[in-house]
């Protein structure tokens, strides 16, 4: 029985870098071991029909909020991975900002993967922070394997002395210098805080407490010089800049223009820039509330014709979760409300309605904006991010042509708010399986959700 695999997927239409293929795939020790147009099924463990459906790599999320150690009644690893296994991820990577402490050195890194150890349905990454004062925890962070830095421009909410801080131009750069000589890299939230406090603070004096205004106090602008900004240090410094949840095309063009100039610059977005407006804000209340603020129709537009272009390294949910009651609070005003986005479970499924299914993007575009450009980018393509023998079985059945109407009860978050409840999608994920393992279906939800493993980052390879 050595040929014989522990798991056959049959009939699927697989989804290969650049092209779909009608094909069944073997697994072996969690591994792709074959792909071929017929397998036997004979010896194997366990056989999947597929017929029917898309076969996707497992979606790497890069951008996710968890908020373990101290703060999981906002949002856990066992409660967000598990919606993310739900929505066909099966790599996600945890920011270092809203656990208590913040994953800012060594001791609080130690924090977090205690946290996240053995509650994680698929395997994760962690990031790193740079706040002021912390130049010399970069290093330690790097060998101890965090996936990169995370610094905000503009302040990142939140209270009390030990939370996470914007970084001072100073902090910027001089840490920008540190990354550079191990060869890491920095993700940036970018919004000038000048011009953000300032306009917050005036809307806020002349009583402009609404969905609009909290808009307007966040303009385009505000982004543009933010991402400009950093991309003269990164020039200067040498040192590898991601951009997060890029909201305006301008600024992606900005970014893909240095790139061509030689700079190792990247940008993702999010879903709910390509799905949802300021009109959106407006209707939904504070559900849809996040920053960079939700844009105009036409900005709209042009995001996703610089997606569509190829401009976009890649699409990540910035899912950022809160307690109901921070967003829905009798009195509390748009502006009062916390910002942040709960999306993680639906990124594919918005993805591939919106963008193949309305607008006729190839489903390998989605593949490669989900899977194998971030794998890429952070050196876990050795690993994950693609359907090819000798990477990891980290496989998503995706119907295309399913029609359903996303309920709050079907949210696996601790909080079961999102802006994408009502809308009707026409796709649905029906399973996920984690390195050979079928964690979850449709019909039987999630079947085993802690054997996700930390994906530490060693010399730019990934480590189980
Ligand atoms: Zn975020």
């Amino acid at each position: 029985m050595r040929d014989s695999y522990e798991l056959i997927v049959k009939n699927g239409d697989v989804v290969l870098p650049g092209e779909v293929r009608r094909l069944d795939i073997g697994v072996r020790g969690g591994v792709i071991a074959a792909l071929e147009p017929s397998l036997s099924e004979e010896g194997a463990a366990r056989v999947i029909d597929a017929a029917g459906h898309y076969v996707l790599p497992g979606m790497i999320d890069m951008h996710v909020h968890f908020n373990e150690p101290a703060m999981g009644h906002w949002e856990g690893f066992r409660s967000g991975s598990a919606a993310l296994a739900a929505g066909g991820c099966t790599c996600y990577a945890d920011m270092p900002l809203n656990g208590n402490p913040p994953t800012v050195n060594l001791a609080a890194l130690e924090l977090k993967s205690a946290a996240a150890s053995g509650q994680s349905a698929v395997d994760y990454t962690l990031w790193g922070g740079l706040v002021p004062g912390n130049l010399d925890d970069l290093e330690a962070l790097a060998s101890a394997g965090v996936i990169g830095f995370k610094a905000f421009i503009s302040n990142p909410g939140g209270e009390g002395e030990g939370r996470f801080r914007e970084v001072d131009d100073d902090t910027l750069y001089q840490g920008m210098k540190r990354i550079a000589s191990f060869g890491g890299i920095l993700a940036l939230h970018a919004e000038s805080e000048a011009m953000t406090a300032a306009l917050a603070a005036e809307a806020v004096r002349s009583g402009k407490n609404g969905a609009r205004d909290f808009a307007a106090s966040r303009p385009p602008e505000a982004e543009l010089e933010a991402v400009e900004r950093a991309l003269f240090y990164a020039e200067r410094t040498g040192c590898r800049l991601h951009f997060v949840h890029i909201s305006t095309a301008e600024a992606i063009e900005r970014i893909h223009a240095a790139r061509l100039r030689g700079l190792d610059v990247t940008a993702e977005t999010c879903p709910h820039y390509l799905l949802l407006t300021e009109d959106s804000m407006a209707e939904l209340g504070p559900v849809a509330k996040c920053a960079p603020p939700l844009r105009s129709k036409a900005e709209q537009e042009k995001l996703w014709e610089v997606l569509a272009a190829g401009k976009i390294d890649f699409v990540a949910s910035d899912h950022s979760p809160c307690p109901s009651e921070l967003k829905l609070a009798d009195g509390l005003s748009f502006m009062e409300a916390w910002g942040g986005i709960s999306g993680a479970q639906s990124s594919l499924e918005l993805l591939f309605h919106e963008g193949v299914r309305k607008r006729g993007l190839p489903v390998t575009r989605i593949a490669a904006l989900l899977a194998e450009q971030p794998a890429r980018r952070f050196g876990l393509d050795r690993r994950k991010g693609a359907i090819s023998p000798g990477l990891d079985a980290d496989l998503v059945l995706l119907h295309p042509d399913y029609s359903y109407t996303l309920e709050a009860e079907d949210l696996l978050y601790r909080h079961k708010h999102s802006p994408y409840t009502g809308l009707t999608l026409s796709c649905k994920v029906t399973a996920t399986i984690s390195r050979g393992k079928l964690i979850y279906t449709a019909e039987d939800g999630i079947l085993d959700g802690s054997g996700g493993q930390w994906l530490q980052l060693r010399e730019g390879q990934p480590v189980l």
